[in-house]
């Protein structure tokens, strides 16, 4: 900036679309991103393109409130997220790129006895799955966060479980570097390119229609979270997923208060302190379905409520922004890795409020699948048709966090 902008090269290529590609990922937000990353470094297909309707990183990836954790309880979820967490940590290394990942610890607070045994046997899974977890009582979490109201006596500040290797990461910069990781390796990222049909010939993918014309390829992925039953209708399927809103809000620039991320237990509220000194803040859903991103009043209301329950000092802030994602909700809170019943057509979807800290690992596993045609060992549960079987993965239902 200093320099007047001058002299700076674009961190990626602007390729115009080839006639045909071996794959294709629909979607450049930060799961398209990351699997056409992989699939060039850790399969070593060159030949690939991820089509982007608008910009990169101008979904999901760029709105959400960059909680990283891996405190999930149910198998299925834990191994997942657990290698997710490890890559993140290997993820500025990997990339040549600061993501600004920064492990500061996340504390989910409990209000109730049922609640804390719940938080201690979820503290005890993350353990045995080689995760850290540590158990606070009520002054273990006044030491850490002394400026909650412990004096309330509506919803009492019994204890809280502390991830310490959980925290928060630059959104934008994650999908920046991954788009700048997978362009040196030969990825062709096309941005102003919507998709808007899936050519499928005797039960197999063989290219797509676009807003730049017709795309031949030999395996397509849908990776376009919010959008997924849109785009899934075009090759003719109805997803078990449903759009809804979610909403964040940040205040002014404020000097360092909150240095943790923190989670209320009986409300819906979380919140962390970016870099720049904002408080980042957000909520439940707004529940009905919709696409347009931007969140409605009550929960606004809904939301400021619990954080003045918990913190009344936040009061005096100022907010500044506030914003709105379309979330790609499925049944049971749990994603989707898997193939589809046409052949070469595969589907990264479902990440419901959750899925920022994931984009590593989905994108490993998205790549291992759309290369091997097998489900990568820390995804296989993610099926779409456990939704047929009943072998659900509530993970809510064990009383989880939701970002
Ligand atoms: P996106 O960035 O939305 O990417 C999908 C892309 O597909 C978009 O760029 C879109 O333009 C493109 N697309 C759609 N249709 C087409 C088409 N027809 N053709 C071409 N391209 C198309 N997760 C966490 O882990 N921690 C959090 O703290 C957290 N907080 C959140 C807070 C908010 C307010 C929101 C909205 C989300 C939050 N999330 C969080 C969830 C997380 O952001 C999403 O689950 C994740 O970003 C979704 O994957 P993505 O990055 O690939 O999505």
């Amino acid at each position: 900036g200093l320099l007047g902008n001058k002299g700076w090269t674009p961190a990626w290529r602007e390729p115009a679309p080839k006639a045909e590609y071996d794959a294709i990922i629909i979607g450049g937000g930060g799961h398209g991103l990351s699997t056409a990353y992989y699939l060039a470094k850790n399969h070593g297909l060159r030949n690939i393109a991820v089509l982007e309707k608008g910009y990169l990183g101008g979904g999901n990836v760029g709105r959400n409130t960059t909680i990283v954790r891996a405190n999930y309880f149910l198998k299925g979820n834990q191994e997942f997220y657990s290698h997710s967490l490890k890559l993140w940590e290997g993820l500025e290394a990997e990339l040549n790129y600061n993501v600004m990942h920064s492990q500061r610890g996340l504390i989910n607070l409990f209000h109730s006895d049922g609640q804390r045994d719940a938080f201690a046997r979820r503290g005890n899974s993350m353990i045995n799955q080689g995760d850290d977890a540590i158990l606070l009582d009520r002054e273990g979490v006044r030491e850490h966060l002394p400026y909650l109201d412990f004096e309330q006596t509506r919803f009492p500040i019994y204890g809280g479980l502390l991830h310490p290797r959980g925290g928060t990461a630059r959104h934008d910069a994650v999908a920046w570097g991954y788009a700048r990781g997978a362009d040196r390796l030969g990825v062709d990222l096309i941005q102003n390119c919507e998709v808007t049909g899936i050519d499928i010939e005797n039960g197999k993918v063989v290219g797509v229609q676009t807003s730049r014309g017709a795309i031949k390829a030999k395996k397509v992925g849908i990776v376009v979270a919010g959008r997924s039953s849109q785009v899934a209708a075009m090759a003719g399927m109805r997803l078990p997923i449903e759009s809804h809103i979610l909403q964040a809000f940040v205040t002014e620039g404020l000097k360092p208060v909150i240095h943790h991320v923190i989670s209320f237990g009986m409300g819906h509220f979380y919140m962390s302190q970016s870099d720049k000194g904002g408080l980042v803040f957000g909520g439940d859903l707004d529940f009905y379905a919709s696409y347009a991103a931007r969140g409605n009043l009550p929960m606004v209301e809904h939301v400021m409520e619990a954080g003045m329950t918990l913190m009344p000092m936040i009061g005096r802030a100022k907010v500044l922004r506030s914003w709105g994602g379309i979330m790609d909700m499925s049944p049971d809170g749990s994603p989707i890795i898997d193939k589809t019943h046409i052949d070469g057509l595969y589907l990264d979807c479902g990440w419901n409020y959750g899925g920022f800290k994931a984009v590593p690992a989905s994108g490993w596993c998205m790549a291992h699948l759309m290369a091997t045609d097998q489900s990568h060992e820390v995804a296989r549960r993610f099926r779409l048709d456990r939704f047929r079987t009943g072998h659900l993965l509530d993970e809510e239902g064990t009383g989880s966090q939701h970002n």
